[in-house]
């Protein structure tokens, strides 16, 4: 027997990056007075200091707010809800957010930008939410603007949610215009949460966040009875036991409740003070009167790896804590001890993407304050050697020399292009040149085009999301997935290191292709040359690939004038010190020891 809990309702924001999710939240936030006007400012739901910088959302975010509902013209008797909104990230490299949260609600606003149309990762969205049984609100933004194509973005919809175009509701995030309807339909069409036991607790955990002082908090959507201050419970899968020492909900600050019902959005302390216990898409349950765990959430695999090496090997300790705090609100991030002979003791970590990489390593340093080196990315391949063994290579420096390789097997993917028609062409000669086999062409809505293609993972991490955008001055679209391993054509595959100083340095090899390798070495030196600093001596930099120097660069030596301090006078003695000089150079040059800086590092993958 289910029960409703009837002035409840838990949804989500999802749609594709920038098409106002975050300022849609504002604007419900104002309406129900869940924060003060002198403290609104613009996302305010985007609290991380880089998602302000950014601009972006990378935390899904959950507020509960109260609304009156019924306010308006024929109210008879005002009722009061709790509304649950969850805003989410757009970026495809966060879609595991998404998903995350879709879990935790019974409804879905799916926002589209009126002056873009549906986009690639709006019909990511569409799918999972639809997977899940939820119910999908669609909604057009930004209708103040004089570029919004109503009709023309309603009818994508129409096509994308087979609803009809009388159901796609119209708003304005920035003027606010129609958000109290929204918000109306929401509580119409949005159904309120079901529970089974009133007196058995049990909770989903969709994220975690980690205090010093309070240890593990866990973010839950509670799915059977109450849990408050004091309550033993414990997490299903690890079997760790804790005592509630603080419940409440998200203001959306964390305030404190007495309890958390059938239905609500809060959070727990636990007091737990090791990172590495709990996992996203675990359950809370009573020990006592435990209840099954719920069904718990997809791992994602990880798209691309590099490895991070702690700058000083005293790091190593804080480094695998603080990837252990990132990992509970992010268990996308993968990290694995590895060490090289050259780079020493560090972390391979996979991440689901490039922006994903970025973000992670920024936090690393600025929520961390931790020095270290992340060496060149790379997707993973699996290499068949001549000798009968197979590899799978995470990290170019240990990709096997050519003359032992047999074959080589690398991920491909399944692109989905959104665009409009005279963009098309352009955009088939740029995927062409990444090695795409197109499989499909087909009208979308009424005023654009869908394409569907395939090509090798290692070319999307070759700038194709920014070639896609430039070429279609930013309306078309593009999202993939993973669809296997394929063998790559014989010597195609290969790898490229870098010399400095006749040194190989090990953290700025990569693996390209034959066809990109002349390009990319000349690009690699000459982004060395301008990020080495200058020494006393002449920096020789190369970029050697089969077999061979492919590119090279010198940086001319710093001239120190060791004469300075000598006012006129006899100008043997100035000659003097120029010998001692250029001796010392040439002894340091047969140390030959180039201290190449981290941020050179982080800068090589920018
Ligand atoms: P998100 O990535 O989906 O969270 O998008 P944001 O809420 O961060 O908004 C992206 C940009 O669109 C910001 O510059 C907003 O100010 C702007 N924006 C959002 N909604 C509207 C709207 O209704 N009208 C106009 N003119 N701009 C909007
Ligand atoms: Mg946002």
């Amino acid at each position: 027997m289910y029960m409703e809990v009837k002035n409840i309702r838990n949804f989500v924001v999802i749609a594709h990056i920038d098409h106002g999710k975050s300022t849609l939240a504002d604007r419900m936030l104002e309406i129900t007075n869940t924060i003060e006007k002198r403290k609104m400012r613009e996302q305010v739901l985007d609290q991380m200091e880089l998602e302000r910088e950014k601009g972006i959302t990378i935390k899904m975010q959950p507020v509960r707010m109260v609304y009156h509902a019924n306010r308006g013209s024929n109210a008879k008797i005002e009722e009061e809800y709790i509304l649950n909104l969850i805003d989410t990230p757009g970026h495809i490299d966060f879609s595991y957010e998404v998903s995350r949260a879709l879990q935790a609600v019974e409804g879905a606003i799916l926002l589209v930008d009126a002056t873009q149309g549906v986009e690639a990762q709006t019909i990511t969205n569409v799918l999972m939410a639809k997977s899940l049984g939820l119910k999908v609100i669609p909604v057009l933004n930004k209708i103040d603007l004089a570029s919004a194509m109503i009709d023309e973005s309603k009818k994508e919809l129409e096509d994308l949610l087979k609803c009809k175009g009388d159901e796609v509701l119209q708003v304005s995030a920035k003027t606010g215009e129609g958000v109290e309807e929204l918000l109306s339909r929401v509580i119409e069409v949005v159904p309120p949460p079901k529970y089974e036991y009133a007196d058995k607790s049990r909770a989903l955990v969709f994220d975690f966040s980690y205090s010093l002082h309070r240890g593990v908090i866990v973010y839950v959507r509670v799915t059977d009875g109450e849990i408050k201050k004091g309550d033993e419970l414990a997490f299903a899968g690890s079997g760790e036991k804790f005592i509630v020492h603080e419940v409440g909900t998200f203001n959306p600050q964390e305030e404190t409740r007495e309890k958390l019902s059938p239905g609500e959005i809060g959070y727990i302390v636990t007091n737990i003070k090791k990172p590495a216990m709990g996992t996203v898409g675990d359950s809370i349950i009573s020990p006592k009167n435990p209840l099954p765990a719920l069904p718990g959430y997809m791992q994602p695999k990880p798209v691309v790896f590099a490895s991070v090496y702690p700058t000083s090997a005293d790091n190593f300790n804080n480094l695998k804590h603080a990837l252990e705090i990132l990992h509970l609100s992010d268990s996308s991030l993968n990290f694995e001890e590895e060490s090289s002979g050259a780079l020493g003791r560090g972390y391979r970590c996979g991440f689901l993407g490039m922006l994903h990489l970025e973000i992670i390593t920024e936090r690393l340093k600025r929520e961390f304050y931790l020095e270290f080196v992340v060496a060149q990315p790379t997707i993973t391949y699996t290499v068949k050697l001549l000798n009968g063994e197979q590899v799978n290579v995470y990290s170019p420096a240990v990709f096997p020399e050519e003359h032992l390789i047999k074959t080589i097997f690398e991920p491909w993917i399944e692109v989905n292009i959104i665009t409009p028609p005279d963009r098309l062409g352009g955009i088939l000669q740029i995927i062409y040149d990444h090695e795409a086999r197109v499989s499909l062409t087909e009208q979308f809505g009424e005023a654009r085009n869908i394409l569907k293609a395939e090509m090798p993972l290692r070319e999307l991490m070759r700038g194709l999301f920014e070639e896609i955008k430039s070429a279609s001055a930013g309306y078309a679209s593009l999202n993939y997935k993973i669809i296997g391993m394929r063998e790559a054509p014989k010597g195609w595959i290969t790898r490229l290191d870098i010399l400095v100083a006749d040194e190989l340095v090990p953290a700025l090899s990569r693996i390209t292709s034959r066809k990109r390798i002349e390009r990319e070495a000349e690009e690699l030196v000459e982004k060395l040359k301008n990020l080495v600093p200058r020494a006393l001596f002449v920096i020789k930099i190369q970029a050697r690939g089969m077999g061979r120097i492919i590119a090279s660069r010198t940086i001319s030596a710093l001239k120190k004038d060791v004469t300075g301090y000598l006012y006129g006078g006899d100008r043997t003695r100035k000659m003097k010190l120029w010998a001692k000089q250029k001796r010392g150079k040439s002894r340091m040059k047969e140390s030959g020891k180039v201290n190449i800086p981290n941020d050179v590092f982080v800068k090589m993958m920018q």
